[in-house]
């Protein structure tokens, strides 16, 4: 931080969806020490996420809206392009 009042901005983390750095006052959710089931590889291990608000809320759409939704987005996705 400099003397003239500049603030920089202090990166703290990255959103685990996204890739965005975030600040403390960024930060918006994580998760704690949680098992990954890792079905490519075959394996079990431990993963922390981290969200920014914008992530953590698209997560609680999709979280909510179930199969019939999620191919809902896919059709509207695919009409888009
Ligand atoms: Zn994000």
């Amino acid at each position: 931080m400099g003397v003239g009042g500049m603030i920089e901005e202090v990166y703290v983390s990255v959103c685990s969806v996204c890739g965005h750095p975030l600040t403390q006052e960024m930060l918006a959710g994580e998760t704690r020490k949680t098992d990954l089931i890792n079905y490519v590889d075959r394996c079990i291990g431990s993963i922390t996420l981290v969200f920014c608000a914008e992530c953590l809320e698209k997560i609680g759409q999709y979280s909510n809206g179930g199969v019939a939704e999620a191919v809902k987005r896919l059709k509207q996705d695919r009409e888009m392009d």
